[in-house]
């Protein structure tokens, strides 16, 4: 076994390459510590990856990653990484209706916050007058509701339909695609809390909340070729393709070395940035119990490459159907790809590749002209079953923090305890706290992670518990 030789600076070790161990060797990297990343695939970025173009070449995301104007942490990290130029923000939503009639719903600039979201809510043409106003009564109910729902064990929809008041339609047509898209898990099944974060911070909360960040690159080549080459520029040493087999531990628990085949990396920290699972695997005791009670939610990805681009908006939340939200490849190829990202869909997995693929491609022939006239080349299907951490009542008590019984021993991932879903956001908080975490162990400052979109008087009284 080779041993590498501590020096005299502290030395972190991060296992885990995702978004969160990327922000925690970031962060740490500012504060002129010595770091080691080291991640088991052949590529960093985690869940946040992406494939070979069996028809364009190049790279196309698993599956498409949208941000929204209210992840402060994952802009500020993407401006340090250099990858400002990658980003596009859309500001307009286009939601198409069970009858195909489409919706361009943009939030005004000129009115403050919450009232900036009005065109939004009005410009959708598939709801009645009555409709809008029991939605828009139901989204300041729902930001009202803080206290009870964040101890209780109300779901979103046993919510909305009773305290809410919200009408069946309004349920099916708003609430299940936004809720569904943002928590990336069932409406039946998420608590009421995280249905009120994102009615509160990604939509109410700022003028530019609800804002859609879009990656104009590949996450691929973005994180794992762009953002760890600026990680290697500010001096952490990425290792890919190492799966870390064991943490050293002293007979008290402290961490001394980690292990990845026959290399030992001794360290002065470790922050175990990884899903739940590999990391019940690696620090069995720095997971709290009843963590078997964590569970996932699948999202798929239907992959179309047809033979002309088919969309005619970058992006829709086709309501009502199977298929909830369609996203045009990228434009620039002229590739014929889109695909449609489809939360939660653990009931779809029983029907089969094939027939997924025909009703999808169907739904598609109904609302966009060009796909009936289109020739299909190519159908992919990629799930991930657990894409993210569903985020039920109850689940908040479990996460852990990052910091753990043993003093230099860190947790981070999207699953832990951030006070975000479990999203590329909250990957990135969390790796930030970590790292803030095991520098205070170190005795250096590292800054954690930064503020959400500040909050007007009015939404604060508006959301007021
Ligand atoms: C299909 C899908 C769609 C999604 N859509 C969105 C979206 O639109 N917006 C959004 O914000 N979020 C989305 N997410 C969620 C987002 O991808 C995750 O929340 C985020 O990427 C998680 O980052 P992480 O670093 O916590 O974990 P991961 O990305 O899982 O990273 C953990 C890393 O640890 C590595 N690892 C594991 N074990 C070891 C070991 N023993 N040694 C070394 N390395 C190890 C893994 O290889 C992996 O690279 C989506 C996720 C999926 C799967």
């Amino acid at each position: 076994m080779t041993t590498v030789q501590a020096s005299v600076e502290p030395h972190v070790v991060v296992v885990g390459g995702g978004l969160a161990g990327l922000a925690a060797a970031a962060a740490l990297a500012e504060a002129r510590c010595r770091v080691t990343l080291v991640e088991a695939r052949r590529r960093c970025g985690g869940r946040a990856a992406s494939f070979d173009d069996p028809v364009g070449g190049g790279l196309v995301d698993a599956c498409q990653h949208v941000a929204m104007g209210c992840c402060t942490n994952f802009l500020d990290l993407c401006r340090w990484g250099g990858l400002d130029d990658a980003i596009r923000r859309d500001r307009t939503l286009w939601f198409i209706g069970p009858d195909g009639h489409r919706s361009r719903c943009t939030p005004t600039r000129l009115l403050p916050a919450p009232l900036h979201l009005a065109p939004l809510l009005f410009g959708m043409r598939h709801f009645s007058l009555g409709e809008k106003g029991a939605l828009a009564r139901g989204m300041l109910r729902l930001a009202r509701h803080r206290a009870r729902a964040a101890a209780g064990s109300a779901t979103a929809l046993a919510w909305l339909r009773t305290e809410g008041r919200q009408p069946e339609r309004v349920i099916r047509l708003f609430w299940q695609p936004v809720i569904e898209s943002a928590l990336g898990e069932s409406i039946d099944l998420v608590s009421v809390a995280a249905a009120r974060q994102v009615a509160v911070d990604g939509f109410l909360g700022h003028r530019h909340a609800a804002d859609l960040i879009v990656p104009t690159e590949p996450l691929g080549r973005l994180f794992g070729e762009r953002f760890v080459g600026r990680l290697r520029a500010a001096g952490v040493q990425v290792v890919t393709g190492a799966q870390v087999s064991a943490i050293e531990r002293t007979a008290d628990g402290a961490v001394v070395a980690i292990q990845h085949g026959t290399e030992r990396l001794p360290c002065a920290a470790a922050i175990v940035a990884v899903p739940w699972k590999a990391a019940g695997r690696l620090v069995p005791d720095a997971i709290p119990a009843g963590d078997e009670q964590l569970a996932g939610s699948p999202i798929s990805a239907v992959h179309l490459w047809f033979d002309r681009d088919v969309l005619d908006v970058p992006h829709a939340v086709l309501v009502g159907r199977v298929s909830q939200w369609v996203f045009r490849g990228d434009p620039r190829e002229d590739s014929g790809h889109c695909q449609v990202v489809i939360s939660a869909s653990r009931g779809l997995l029983a029907e089969g590749r094939d027939s997924l693929v025909e009703r999808v491609v169907a739904e598609l022939r109904d609302v966009f002209p060009a796909a009936g006239q289109a020739k299909l080349r190519e159908a992919k299907v990629v799930t991930d079953p657990t894409a993210v951490l569903s985020v039920r009542p109850g689940v908040e008590s479990l996460r852990p923090k990052a910091p753990t019984a043993v003093p230099n021993l860190f947790l981070a991932g999207d699953w832990t305890a951030t006070g975000w879903p479990s999203t590329m956001e909250g990957a990135i908080r969390s790796g930030r706290s970590a790292a803030a975490a095991a520098g205070g162990h170190l005795g250096l400052e590292v800054a954690g992670p930064s503020p959400g979109l500040p909050k007007n008087m009015l939404v604060r009284l508006l959301a007021a518990p």
